[in-house]
């Protein structure tokens, strides 16, 4: 085994899914995991899979084609590039949009390919990230009907991502009314109505989510056990599916002041120390290539990640019990942001158990 390296625990990602698929079965919605965070790796999802859901979602088509083996339906969760309207029809089974010309032109390619691709249309409640404007949805679905290569089978909504409006029963009540008032007018159903990511959970726990809404896509709560709206944990889930390992390189004390006139630093950041007198700090062969620094928390309590550039990781292990040595490996628990940054990093190994 190399290091850096990310080890996975299956049998809880396996855990966390099935006890989020529960909480929201139980008021009919579903659970959608989402499978960005660690790059589609077919043998993770799998796990998600085991737990008995029918859907995975990704940003990335070239994420969804690493899921092709898995007997579900692959949902694409960003916006798809007009450039790649053929391969959306050809290798996802529902894709989240917005603008017309997307959509007509993904009508076009499913036609040529004999096929109807199935779409969500995206609302914007007011976080400003994607979706059309709430009050001009309903004309906007009655243009995607008339398309012939494309069905309409939901509304959707994402929440928390760009303006962090939080969901609330007021805001997912407009998206079920829209819902409402598209099946009316246009006299279909609509199977789908997509109530946002891990930042609704919090209305699935206190009993608030409107009726009607009936999926959500979940990324962080599935791997980390989080809900994010308020940052609080889930019950019953592990928040320790990833373990981050790195080995030791040097080991030395030294004072916590560094000596010369301060400068930037190899980010153009200009840093600022505490004199806390001498430090016994470890040099780990990991950095900013493989993670995001401020989100990462060794499992050892003792330890304090002080900083990094962009292949050295510090950390201040005087307060440490254990006796660290030259080529021991240091445990970290990592953050949404670190996480997804070394699943990216192909310096990181991924083992997977
Ligand atoms: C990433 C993403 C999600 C999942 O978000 P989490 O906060 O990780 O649950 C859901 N929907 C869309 C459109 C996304 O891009």
């Amino acid at each position: 085994m190399g290091y850096p390296a990310i080890v996975v625990n299956r049998e809880k990602l396996m855990n966390n899914t099935k006890v989020l698929a529960e909480k929201c079965g139980r008021l009919g919605i579903d659970v959608v995991p989402v499978t960005k965070v660690y790059c589609g790796i077919p043998e993770i999802a799998e796990a998600s899979v085991s737990a008995g859901v029918r859907m995975l979602a990704d940003s990335r088509i070239e994420n969804i084609l690493k899921l092709e083996k898995l007997n579900v339906e692959k949902m694409l969760l960003r916006i798809p590039m007009l450039s790649q309207a053929d391969k959306v029809v050809e290798h996802v089974d529902i894709s989240l949009n917005s603008e017309y010309e997307t959509i007509r032109t993904i009508s076009e390619k499913a036609l040529q390919k004999g096929k109807i691709h199935k779409i969500v249309l995206m609302i914007d409640l007011g976080d400003l990230r994607e979706g059309v404007w709430y009050e001009d949805a309903v004309e906007f679905a009655g243009r995607i009907i008339e398309l012939p290569g494309v069905k309409l089978v939901g509304i959707g909504t994402n929440l928390t991502c760009y303006g962090a409006v939080i969901p609330s029963r007021e805001n997912l009540g407009l998206l079920t009314a829209l819902a409402d008032e598209i099946e009316k007018k246009y006299n279909l159903k609509l199977n789908i109505i997509s109530g946002g990511n891990s930042s609704s959970l919090h209305l699935v726990e206190k009993g608030q989510v409107p009726k009607g809404i009936n999926q959500l896509r979940l990324g962080e709560a599935i791997v980390l056990g989080n809900e994010t709206a308020y940052g609080e944990r889930i019950d019953g889930t592990y928040g320790d599916v990833f373990t981050y390992m790195a080995e030791i390189i040097e080991l030395k004390e030294k004072p916590s002041l560094p000596i010369g006139e301060i400068g930037v630093d190899a980010f153009g950041e200009k840093p600022v120390f505490t004199d806390r007198g001498i430090r016994k700090r470890a040099i780990l062969a990991s950095g900013r290539q493989d993670l995001k620094v401020d989100g990462i928390q060794p499992r050892d309590k003792g330890a304090i990640v002080i900083g990094a550039s962009s292949d050295h990781l510090i950390v201040d292990v005087t307060d440490c019990v254990k006796e660290y040595k030259v080529g021991d490996i240091m445990e970290f628990d990592l953050g949404y942001g670190a996480l997804l940054a070394a699943f990216t990093s192909e310096y990181v190994e991924k083992i997977i158990k």
